[in-house]
């Protein structure tokens, strides 16, 4: 047993040294940012089996590091201590959890460059893109840490002069988040910010393929000062994912569970949550139309297309989906659009400077982003651009103009999930609503039209959790992300972003003379 310790530490070692050397050479300052392995109860932990699995760059497949496989007995450990940590933690005034929350935030943005370089190492995003997702993701701490302060209590008017009526605002308990490769660093803090602001604990499982941006913000919250078990990270393979995910969902000791994720794991969770009448918050998937009516600014909306479509090389659940232009500007509109993604879109490794477009996260996407487009093309869509497989590496594809699609198409039904832009023309507003409405989920939409009645008209129709309005970029700390339908439950961000978090506690005090 001590020898295989040894050699599992030596590993370990051996591995981080590999990641370190890899990552200070392109500017790491910072390298106890990297962790290779969990933390549970205030300790960077191994699992129980001693089983690791790897971390691969998705820009050339080398893995880079291996972080602890844990199963069922470690996340009990986590459960448990977050129980244990919540007995006091929830306790602490609004303002003790402002300051941690507050000293969390000032080190993610002294970090912010080391941050950025891991996300694009293990996401492969562009690192500009990974320096906005660090932005993004330190502001819901500083958002929080704000909002902690203003969760507020109402005294209602009682019908007895004996009585007084009281709600208490109150923590819920262990919250369970699981989360996604796509925003490694900031569907955490968007979570775990709202979380600790409401006094809850929290155990944290994030995605298989982006352990290591988790393992490094929550280094910086234990610096910052959150006490051993107030926050954990479980890490974990996919093979393992299932079982301690369900652990997550009906431990008697966790409240509730928020999950950001695809749909289909969301309705899983849901499910698992049944029994225990468990607390959700679902960020599902999305399928968001891209509206451009005759009266819009083209310019504009070539713009907001851009942003909207190839973020993160379009793995967005917000990413616009289906694209729809009013038959009078098609023309113009989309040689605008074919002129900017020739011109403007550079494919390679994120650490390129000069690189906008990087690599699909792993295998199953780059199959599944070519499977809609085959399927598509074979069903009578023609392509303007790309359409195949890059041959950068094994995981790239090649930014694509698809045309002449119709409602029934892959590249319509699904959510694509990668750089590809599928346009279908429309004559009116009618059409482009109806198109709009009929999909399963909506989470986000987004229009362009300079038309002020159309605005507000279309605006009221779309059912979806969020619009942008001549606006491609709608994330923010300060609004309310989520959606309706099957896209999910709740909202995050904005001051509703507490709500999951807390529940409303009547008190009725009597006997008053
Ligand atoms: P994707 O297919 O894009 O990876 P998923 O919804 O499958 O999207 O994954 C989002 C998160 O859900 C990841 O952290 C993943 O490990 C987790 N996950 C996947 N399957 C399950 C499951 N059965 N139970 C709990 N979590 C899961």
């Amino acid at each position: 047993m001590a020898v295989l310790n040894y050699l599992r530490t030596a590993l370990i070692h051996h591995k981080h040294t590999l990641m370190m050397e890899v990552l200070k050479g392109h500017g790491l300052r910072y390298a106890s940012l990297l962790h290779q392995e969990a933390y549970i109860g205030g300790k960077w932990v191994s699992a129980a089996s001693g089983k690791l699995f790897p971390v691969t760059n998705p820009a050339n497949s080398k893995v880079i590091a291996s972080v602890p496989d844990m199963e069922v007995t470690d996340t009990e450990a986590a459960i448990n201590s977050a129980y244990e940590a919540f007995q006091t933690w929830q306790t602490t005034t609004a303002r003790e959890r402002s300051l941690l929350l507050r000293n969390w935030y000032n080190l993610m943005e002294q970090h912010k460059e080391d941050l950025a370089l891991i996300v694009t190492a293990e996401a492969g995003k562009p690192l500009s893109e990974s320096r906005g997702e660090i932005g993004y993701g330190s502001s819901f701490l500083e958002w929080f840490s704000e909002e902690a302060k203003r969760i507020y209590g109402e005294v209602a008017q009682s019908p007895a002069s004996s009585k007084e009526l009281f709600f208490l605002r109150q923590p819920i308990g262990v919250a369970s988040m699981i989360t996604p490769w796509n925003f490694p660093n900031a569907m955490i803090t968007r979570k775990a910010g709202a979380a600790l602001a409401a006094g809850c604990t929290c155990v944290i499982k994030p995605a298989e393929d982006t352990p290591l941006s988790a393992l490094a913000a929550v280094d910086l919250a234990e610096k910052a000062g959150f006490p051993p078990g107030v926050i954990n990270v479980v890490t974990t393979s996919r093979a393992n994912t299932p079982a301690v995910g369900k652990l997550m969902c009906t431990s008697p000791k966790v409240a509730g569970i928020s999950f950001t994720g695809s749909t289909a794991i969301g309705r899983v969770l849901y499910e698992q949550c049944a029994s225990g009448i468990k607390r959700i918050g679902l960020e599902l998937g999305g399928n968001a139309p891209f509206i451009v009516f005759s009266s819009a600014d083209v310019k504009s909306a070539v713009e907001g297309l851009m942003v909207a479509k190839f973020r993160n090389s379009g793995q967005a659940c917000i990413s616009a989906n289906r694209i729809l232009v009013q038959e009078e500007i098609y023309d113009k509109f989309s040689e605008a659009l074919e002129e900017a993604v020739r011109k403007r879109l550079t494919v390679g490794d994120g650490f390129n400077k000069e690189v906008n477009i990087g690599p699909l996260i792993n295998i199953n996407q780059l199959k599944r982003v070519e499977r809609i487009v085959n399927e598509s093309v074979a069903a009578g869509a023609g392509v303007v651009l790309g359409g195949k497989c890059h041959d950068m590496g094994d995981l790239f594809f090649q930014p694509t103009i698809l045309c002449n699609v119709t409602e029934d198409m892959a590249c319509f039904q699904e959510e694509i999930f990668g750089p590809v832009i599928a346009l279908k023309k429309f004559k009116c507003e009618e059409e482009a609503v109806n198109i709009a409405n009929a999909s399963k989920f909506g989470l986000a939409c987004y229009f362009y039209s300079q038309d002020v009645s159309q605005v507000w008209r279309v605006a009221r129709r779309l059912e979806s959790g969020m619009i942008g309005i001549n606006e491609g970029l709608i994330s923010t700390a300060e609004g309310a992300f989520g959606g309706v339908k099957q896209s999910g439950i709740g909202r995050e961000g904005s001051r509703h972003g507490i709500d999951d978090y807390t529940y409303l506690k009547y008190i009725c005090l009597g006997g008053i003379n």
